[in-house]
């Protein structure tokens, strides 16, 4: 089995998600680029290539069991285990005018479709690349949250928290709720699983409002890459640990 540590980034083609995929890899990481859509990951992975990267696709819907399962069996075949894995995917679903999510006149099956991403697509990738996880020595698992996901914050009115987002944001609460008890199930493991806040990140998913998602990248790959004896169970942000 070789040294080189792997990565899997899902929703990886673009966005946050391709910038942590770069990052992790000018680091040396072998980068798993996870795409919903095989010929945009082929693109992603050729830029990475250009850019000197080593990386490979994986096509990755995280809403579909069988794509997921064999997302699982490619990295398998392609090095035998998983040294990170950065759960990048999500949808914001649609928004009103200013972003805004009313929520009492909510679609529930925009809420199921939001949730289907960015929480059960979560578990339904973690689970499936555990057994990979577990054949590293220092397994990292980051799951990009949001401070919108931050019920402390949503709640403090002295801090300006921007539009209702009734479908999206409670699904980074859910998030983070279930990155609390992957932790507590892991302790004692040298598995770290830990919720990213990147801020506001100029991508296709904010129409390009935010500050570079080159930058924004650093509190996921900071996670990804802690040492051993780093924590666990958190939610932080560039400046640190932050209330969930
Ligand atoms: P983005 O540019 O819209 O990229 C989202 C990525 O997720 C794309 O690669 C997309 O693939 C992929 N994706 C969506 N549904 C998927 C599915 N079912 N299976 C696999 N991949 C899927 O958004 P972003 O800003 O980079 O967001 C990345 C993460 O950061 C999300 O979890 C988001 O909630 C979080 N976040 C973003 C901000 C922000 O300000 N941008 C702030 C806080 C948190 P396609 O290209 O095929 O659509």
């Amino acid at each position: 089995m070789s040294d080189t540590k792997t990565a899997l980034i899902t929703g990886a083609n673009k966005g946050l998600g391709y910038q942590i995929a770069a990052g992790l890899g000018v680091r040396g990481y072998r980068i798993a680029v996870g795409a919903r859509d095989e010929a945009r990951g082929e693109a992603a992975v050729k830029t990475l290539h250009a850019a000197g990267v080593d990386a490979f696709t994986v096509p990755l819907d995280v809403t579909s069991d069988r794509s997921v399962t064999e997302a699982a069996e490619l990295i398998s075949h392609q090095g035998g285990r998983l040294d990170v894995l950065v759960n990048n995917a999500g949808i914001s679903g649609p928004t009103g005018p200013g972003w805004a999510q009313d929520p009492t006149t909510l679609d529930l099956d925009v809420v199921r479709a939001v949730v289907d991403t960015n929480v059960y697509g979560v578990i339904r990738v973690t689970n499936a690349m555990l057994p990979l996880l577990r054949r590293s020595p220092a397994p990292r698992i980051v799951n990009v949250s949001s401070s919108v996901g931050s019920l402390a914050w949503q709640t403090d009115p002295t801090i300006e928290v921007g539009p209702i987002m009734a479908a999206y944001s409670p699904t980074k609460s859910y998030l983070n709720a279930v990155t609390v008890h992957y932790a507590r199930q892991l302790a004692g493991t040298s598995i770290l699983i830990n919720a990213a806040c990147p801020g506001l990140v100029a991508t296709d998913f904010t129409g390009g409002l935010g500050r570079p998602a080159e930058e924004a990248a650093a509190t996921p790959i900071r996670l990804a890459t802690l040492p051993d004896d780093g924590p666990t169970g958190t939610f932080s942000n560039d400046d640190g640990t932050i209330p969930w």
